[in-house]
């Protein structure tokens, strides 16, 4: 299937590694130009030469952090500077370990500022770029524990549930500007991250830790590859999804305990 991405601007944030990684690289595979951001200038640099080099098409790199207003203009400003963005994934994000007893506001604040006015900032930002392109979309990655917490995050399920509604929302409004805006709940998917956590907590046994997570978690008893998720975000992001607005789609091998 062609997803009629050649051509056109696509801004990814956290994708430097694990999932955004893979989303850029799965638009950049169907043409796209892609906007890649991260904290850290050398490897979002590296990783936008690789994106150029693997499939030719424009990567441009943006070290800024997303969770500060001056860092998601960095963002916008670059997305104009190539003519106006057409996609943006609101993917940079982290998870959390605390109490609610003991963690402090601070902690909180700095999760909201990620995971949701990031998503605010870049959303009204990049918006009038799409506008004057004639449309756009824009797909948040939130988290199964935005529906289905899990008890030792309780920061980031709560933000990420604020960031599914907050996508809820901006779809309403922005479909009037013919933007579709949807969310991507993914499960368990093995990225580097996970890998390494895993070798610290189980150490040469970590291939067998993560399998007893997915076996707790995941029907399909595996986690799913990051392409298998890239995939579909770069399928609902695409004119081939035109009917799909304002929806959460869970992409976690069955982990989901409700419909
Ligand atoms: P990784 O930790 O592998 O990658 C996170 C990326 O975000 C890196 O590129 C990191 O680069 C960047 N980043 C982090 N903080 C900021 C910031 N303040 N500003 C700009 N960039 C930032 O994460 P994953 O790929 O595992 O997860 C990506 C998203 O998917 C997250 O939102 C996560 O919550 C969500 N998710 C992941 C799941 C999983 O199983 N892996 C499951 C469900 C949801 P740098 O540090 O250089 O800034």
């Amino acid at each position: 299937m062609d997803l009629g991405l050649h051509g056109k601007i696509a801004v990814v944030t956290g994708a430097s590694k694990g999932i955004g990684l893979g989303i850029a690289r799965a638009f950049a595979r169907e043409g796209a130009n892609v906007v890649v951001t991260a904290r850290t200038q050398a490897a979002i640099e590296a990783v936008a030469a690789q994106i150029g080099r693997d499939f030719g098409v424009t990567a441009r790199a943006v070290a800024s952090d997303v969770a500060t207003p001056e860092g998601c203009q960095a963002v916008i400003d670059a997305a104009a500077s190539l003519g106006g963005a057409d996609i943006f994934v609101s993917n940079a994000g982290t998870g959390s370990n605390e109490t609610v007893a003991e963690a402090p506001d601070e902690k909180w604040q700095s999760y909201w500022d990620l995971h949701v006015m990031a998503a605010v900032r870049l959303s009204r930002g990049l918006a009038p770029q799409m506008e004057a392109k004639g449309g756009g979309a824009m797909l948040m990655n939130a988290s199964i524990c935005a529906v289905q917490p899990l008890w030792y995050e309780p920061i980031y399920n709560t933000t990420k549930a604020a960031l599914m509604m907050f996508a809820k929302t901006l779809s309403t409004e922005m479909i009037k500007r013919g933007i579709r805006v949807n969310t991507v709940n993914p499960g368990l998917i093995r990225t580097p991250d996970w890998e390494n956590t895993a070798r610290e907590l189980a150490g040469a046994n970590w291939e067998g830790y993560l399998q007893e997570v997915a076996d707790e978690h995941a029907d399909i008893k595996r986690f799913g590859t990051v392409e298998e998720l890239a995939d579909f975000c770069a399928f609902i992001c695409s004119p081939r999804a035109s009917y799909c607005v304002g929806s959460a789609y869970h992409v976690d091998g069955g982990m989901l305990k409700t419909t």
